[in-house]
């Protein structure tokens, strides 16, 4: 048996770590010249979307002896509507490091592959599949799935962001949801430490969003940050992601071709986060191919985790800026807090987005 991996970020590089510890020395093409050779930035995994498993990276540790330290744990987030500001407090997740950083996930997952990296790879799916028995396809995007007609997109994303300095609580994270800067999407600040966060408008291509000029929606959102902050914040550093796609393969394999990560359709269309599914699918689909699992059938939770988010983006479509101000004032009443509180505790299994979901899915329809 012969492996190749086709991308050595989250998925690519959990599967090699897998299949080595059974035994199998996969190849892995990269096309950069080094692992997380692009912008550095911080992103999150939070608990709550992830259950019944309550804490991401212990689970890895324990389950998968693959060990990934976070930035820091986060204690409180801070949503801020337009009219309104709410908090929810408690076990709520990570933050951590992606991209050109040696703290990096990407780098602390490369310190534990054995097997060889070849960078900056020009190989394509097709030469690899002549060479190797067997292909992980996990290059960060649907575009192989879709030229195989295995991928529906469902969402056009567009991002821009910036590392800022001034001062902050590294347990702390702050989101907005105010469609006067963000049409339909969300921002958010998420510290990289006390000194140093990382700012980021997301929002979905849509035809109404088309005309919009983003550097307009930067400009209010960054007066808004420092507004909010009380602090003017000085921007180090820059970065744009352009029609990121957010879709999911219609087969997770075709015959000893494995999708893992986004080439699968980890990343989640209701608030974007991949990172936790991406790194599961390359540990399932090293799983398969060592032939101690299925990985139709290890996935199978992780498609309807999906679909449950594609309810919850849909939903985000039908909210007006009154509807948001409504849900984040009633963040801080306390039977809401008990609430959050219960659902953020270590002793539950409720899953809220499939409930959540399931409860919205009569008047949601899915294109
Ligand atoms: C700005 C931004 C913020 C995000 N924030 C969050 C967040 O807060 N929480 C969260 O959970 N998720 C977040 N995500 C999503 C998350 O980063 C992804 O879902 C996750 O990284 C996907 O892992 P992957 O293994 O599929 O791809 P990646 O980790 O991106 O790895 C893909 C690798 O494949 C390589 N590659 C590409 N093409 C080829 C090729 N042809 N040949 C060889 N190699 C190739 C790339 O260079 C890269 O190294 C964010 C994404 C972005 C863009």
């Amino acid at each position: 048996m012969s492996v190749a991996i086709m991308g050595a970020g989250l998925s690519g590089l959990s599967c090699a770590i897998t299949l080595e510890k059974y035994g199998i020395r996969p190849t892995i093409f990269e096309d950069r010249n080094m692992v997380g050779d692009r912008f550095v930035n911080c992103e999150t995994i939070f608990n709550i979307f992830n259950k019944p498993i309550n804490n991401c990276l212990s689970y890895f540790e324990d389950n998968y002896d693959i060990h990934l330290e976070p930035v820091s744990y986060i204690s409180k987030m801070i949503i801020h509507s337009k009219n309104e500001v709410g908090t929810i407090k408690g076990n709520l997740g990570i933050s951590n490091i992606r991209g050109r950083h040696e703290r990096s996930f990407e780098n602390q997952l490369f310190k534990q592959v054995k097997s060889k990296i070849n960078f900056n790879s020009k190989y394509t799916y097709e030469d690899l599949k002549k060479e190797f028995t067997h292909v992980v396809l996990a290059t960060g995007d649907g575009a192989y799935a879709c030229r195989l007609n295995n991928y529906k997109c469902d969402v056009l994303a567009n991002l821009k962001g910036a590392t800022v300095e001034g001062n902050f609580k590294s347990d702390e994270a702050t989101t907005w949801f105010n469609y006067d800067f963000v049409p339909k999407g969300y921002a958010y600040l998420i510290p990289f430490s006390e000194k140093e966060a990382h700012i980021v408008i997301a929002y979905p291509d849509y035809p109404e969003n088309s005309s919009k000029d983003v550097n307009d929606m930067w400009k209010k959102f960054y007066e808004q940050v420092c507004k909010d902050t009380s602090q003017q914040l000085r921007i180090t550093d820059r970065f744009q992601v352009k029609d990121y796609i957010m879709g999911i393969c219609d087969q997770p394999k075709i015959d000893t071709t494995y999708f893992a990560g986004n080439c699968f359709g980890t990343i989640s269309p209701g608030l974007g986060f991949g990172q936790f599914t991406a790194i599961l699918t390359g540990i399932y689909a090293a799983y398969d191919i060592c032939g101690i699992d299925d990985y139709e059938t290890l996935t199978k939770p992780l498609k309807e985790n999906y679909k449950n988010s594609l309810v919850l983006r849909r939903t985000l479509e039908e909210l007006d800026d009154s509807n948001f101000d409504m849900i984040v004032k009633n963040l801080d009443n306390k039977l809401f807090d008990k609430l959050i509180d219960k659902l953020h505790g270590d002793e539950t299994n409720f899953d809220l987005l499939k409930w959540v979901s399931y409860a919205l899915r009569p008047w949601i329809s899915l294109k």
